[in-house]
């Protein structure tokens, strides 16, 4: 029983990251980062609070995140702040704040953990991370394009493109969702008695979000709603024509999807979400979209915008173990005697300096250091004696075979290096 309960527990919706999990998260970075370079994307870390005007005027008063989910504050000051909900705003905040129009294009990648308050469930958290991608000032469909491009490349080093369906649509220009929203309006007008409260909320907010609802009944008049693709005016047909023909192009099977509206409010044309059906309810593991709007919203100069997010606790749920590099196997370093401490704090440093993974030896007889550097797989271990040393030699034991060797202590390094190209590599 301690002071906080009768077990100290993390928040609700919260986890402690380690072990093989901390060494899937670092994996799957690894590859997002290499990645994203190859595509032009440079790194971006935006603070983990902004503003919460930041938030609520980009992501819309309507949508689940600001209606609901946000993790928001006043600080000491008097300021309302929030947890970032996602990276996009931030992303576009940073663009503005640091003047970047005259640097354009912008592409970005990112990472970090995000804070929504929703209901904890199998890949839903309250504290989550994203990958994030983002290009700025490319109102071309080759961004869409490329972006999309990255994802696929992502998902297919990690070896998940056969778990995953990409879905797409076109939300089309501010005119043609104009024209669609007025028709989405007479139509959930027509059947308001039918409709969730929240949808209602929707209704006069914002009607293209009671496409994204999950309650049933909305859902059943979803079903029969006007379709979008019915009001693309020529632009809007021609811009999706293009990012569709692009996909083809470079093989990229997708699924059109005029249901998927994405839920934020800020997008247009592209939007698209890579789906699976191995993680049950929370099956989207990847999904973003065109936002154009979003900068000038927010006040910035009017700057085209894609780009999307990832959930990372949801890619590596779907990541197979053994694609996870294992972690590097150590060499031990075991001194016999206290008079044999500082030779063996000596050696360990020069090897460590050198790029090995070493494990140091603190306590315990020889069988039970030796018992100890096996059990955290070490190759070999340095075995430090003051017999051996006054001969300015160590004994270095291969725990794969057991075989012994004495070696000279300017000839340690050397001895060692073969383990170097094998192991060093590893996360
Ligand atoms: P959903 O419809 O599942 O609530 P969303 O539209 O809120 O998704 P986005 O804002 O698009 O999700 O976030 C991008 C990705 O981040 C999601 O596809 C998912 O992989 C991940 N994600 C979102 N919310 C959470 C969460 N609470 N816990 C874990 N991962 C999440
Ligand atoms: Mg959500």
């Amino acid at each position: 029983m301690t002071k906080f309960g009768p077990k100290l527990q993390p928040v609700r919706g919260t986890h402690d990251i380690m072990g093989d999990k901390a060494r899937t998260f670092r994996f799957i970075n690894k590859v997002f980062q290499d990645i994203a370079k190859r595509f032009g994307h440079e790194e971006i870390s935006t603070p983990i609070f902004e503003f919460t005007e930041v938030f609520k005027r980009t992501l819309g008063e309507t949508s689940d995140v600001v209606s609901k989910e946000m993790y928001t504050f006043e600080d000491r000051g008097g300021e309302s702040l929030t947890l970032r909900p996602e990276y996009t705003a931030g992303i576009a905040r940073a663009f503005i704040s640091n003047g970047l129009q005259q640097s354009l294009p912008c592409k970005f990648f990112g990472f970090g953990p995000m804070f929504r308050y929703e209901r904890p469930q199998k890949g839903r958290m309250r504290q989550f991370h994203q990958i994030d991608v983002e290009i700025l000032g490319v109102p071309e469909p080759q961004a869409d394009i490329e972006v999309l491009a990255l994802a696929v490349t992502l998902l297919t080093e990690l070896n998940l493109m056969a778990s995953v369906r990409l879905e797409i649509n076109s939300l089309g220009d501010q005119e043609s969702r104009h024209a669609y929203r007025d028709a989405l309006v007479t139509y959930f007008s027509a059947h308001k008695d039918k409709l969730s409260k929240d949808s209602l909320l929707r209704l006069e907010k914002n009607p293209m979000r009671i496409l994204d609802s999950k309650n049933d009944g909305d859902r059943a008049l979803v079903e029969k709603a006007p379709r979008i693709s019915d009001y693309y005016n020529d632009a809007s047909k021609h811009f999706f024509a293009e990012v569709l023909a692009g996909l083809d192009a470079l093989g990229i099977d997708y699924t059109l999807n005029e249901r998927l509206v994405r839920g934020l409010d800020y997008y247009s044309h592209t939007a698209f979400e890579f789906i699976t059906n191995e993680l049950g309810a929370q099956g989207t593991v990847l999904a973003g979209g065109r936002y154009d709007a979003l900068i000038e919203m927010m006040g910035g100069p009017a700057t085209a915008g894609i780009g999307w997010a990832a959930g990372m606790e949801r890619l590596a749920e779907l990541v197979a173990p053994d694609l996870v590099p294992a972690p590097a196997r150590p060499i031990a370093i075991v001194p016999v005697g206290a008079t044999c401490q500082a030779k063996a704090i000596e050696i360990a440093q020069q090897l460590r300096s050198a790029g090995h993974r070493v494990e140091m030896s603190y306590r315990g007889n020889m069988g039970k250091r030796l018992k100890r550097a096996n059990k955290a797989h070490a190759n070999e271990a340095v075995i430090i004696g003051e017999d051996e040393l006054a001969r300015g030699r160590v004994m270095i034991k291969n725990l794969n075979d057991g075989k012994q060797q004495e070696v000279a202590l300017d000839e340690v390094l050397n001895y060692l290096k073969p383990y170097l190209s094998l192991e060093v590599k590893k996360l």
